[in-house]
């Protein structure tokens, strides 16, 4: 039952949730072809001219910080094709946010002093296999090497690494335990998410690897006198856990079979300017043309942040989440920005 009230702050729902947390992709192309994310023929690219630029990132940025936010992940596609990745990072920093990054991971090499410069010490690498041949083969592009050796880059350079690893029945989920011994002796979160419908990506429930598949497996091999329950932070989405005796830890991200959304303070902006209020969702409200026609974007901001659902966009069962003619209405994660 959803309690309606009187919206005091324009990030502020109508389940009183706050949303402090801003994630911004920056473009829509990307140097990687995961199956599970981008269409096998590709998605229909904006127009650069109707993508937001350096100057409509930071106003429209500062807008969120004015009001509330104090955390702004970048994102994508691979937010680190831009070309101007590095001048986004540098005026984003002026704000008073915590700066973090979702990449793939294939190109920080050269972007680490500029991360130490401008403050991202946060940085989430996607990673779904430590094999060659079936990153090859998940992602289209042969580049595994490049991806681990940068990923030890950024732990040797003392950053805070969580590794996201998409869970996929009968391809990667005979990793679990070797993701898992990697915290032994690293530093890391490994965060194993459960995989997502979105349009053009053939997810299907018999390729899903629930949260219960997970600990499952976990508890089958290191014991359950080893597996350690973390604390969840007041906005979790990832359920954490550490192996006794590990310097790391892990997490589970089960948006499909066990959603989190009571405590979601998160909110999207799309490379294309258009607000998202959850992930879930194909309702779209375009703030970029309201600023370019110099219009004030706050009360566009408070509508959409409000109208958002209780719980996945709706899709509250997974039944509903289940049936193509709803999942399938959302763009692809790769235009959304995960
Ligand atoms: N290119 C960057 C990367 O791969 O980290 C950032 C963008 S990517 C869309 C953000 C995250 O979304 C990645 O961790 C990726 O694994 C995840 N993702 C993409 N498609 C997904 C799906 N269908 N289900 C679950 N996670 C997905
Ligand atoms: Fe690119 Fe990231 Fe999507 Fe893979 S998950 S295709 S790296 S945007």
């Amino acid at each position: 039952m959803i309690n309606t009230v009187e919206q005091k702050n324009i990030l502020t729902d109508k389940m009183l949730r706050k949303h402090n947390y801003l994630r911004i992709s920056l473009t829509e192309k990307c140097n990687l072809r995961c199956t599970y994310c981008m269409p096998a023929d590709g998605v229909q690219l904006t127009p650069k001219n109707s993508l937001m630029n350096v100057d409509e990132i930071f106003s429209i940025a500062k807008i969120f910080v004015d009001h509330g936010v104090n955390k702004i992940r970048l994102t994508g596609g691979e937010p680190l094709v831009r070309k101007d990745f590095s001048e986004i990072l540098k005026r984003l920093n002026s704000l008073n946010a915590d700066l973090s990054l979702t990449t793939n991971g294939i190109l920080v090499d050269r972007f680490i002093d500029d991360f130490k410069a401008y403050n991202l010490r946060s940085i989430n690498v996607s990673l779904d296999t430590l094999q060659a041949d079936k990153f090859k083969f998940i992602t289209r592009r042969d580049q595994f090497l490049k991806a681990y050796e940068n990923i030890s880059l950024l732990v040797q350079n003392g950053f805070n690494i969580k590794l996201n690893v998409v869970l996929i029945k009968n391809f990667n989920d005979d990793e679990i335990k070797s993701f898992i011994n990697l915290t032994k002796d690293l530093p890391i979160v490994v965060r194993f998410i459960e995989f997502m419908p979105f349009n053009g990506n053939n997810w299907d429930k018999s390729k899903l690897v629930t949260q219960k598949d997970i600990l499952h497996d976990v508890v089958s091999y290191f014991g359950s006198d080893k597996l350690v329950k973390l604390e969840d932070n007041l906005n979790f989405i990832s359920r954490d856990y550490q192996i006794s005796g590990f310097m790391g830890s892990f997490g589970i991200i089960s948006s499909v079979s066990n959603p989190f959304c009571d405590g979601c303070n998160r909110i999207r902006l799309t490379a294309n300017g258009k607000l998202k209020n959850c992930l879930f969702s194909n309702d779209e409200t375009d703030i970029l043309s309201s600023l370019r026609n110099n219009e004030t974007i706050e009360p566009l901001i408070a509508k959409t942040v409000y109208k958002k659902f209780a719980i996945r966009a709706n899709m509250d069962t997974f039944k509903k989440l289940n049936n193509p003619e709803l999942h399938s209405k959302n763009r692809s994660m790769l235009t959304i920005g995960g």
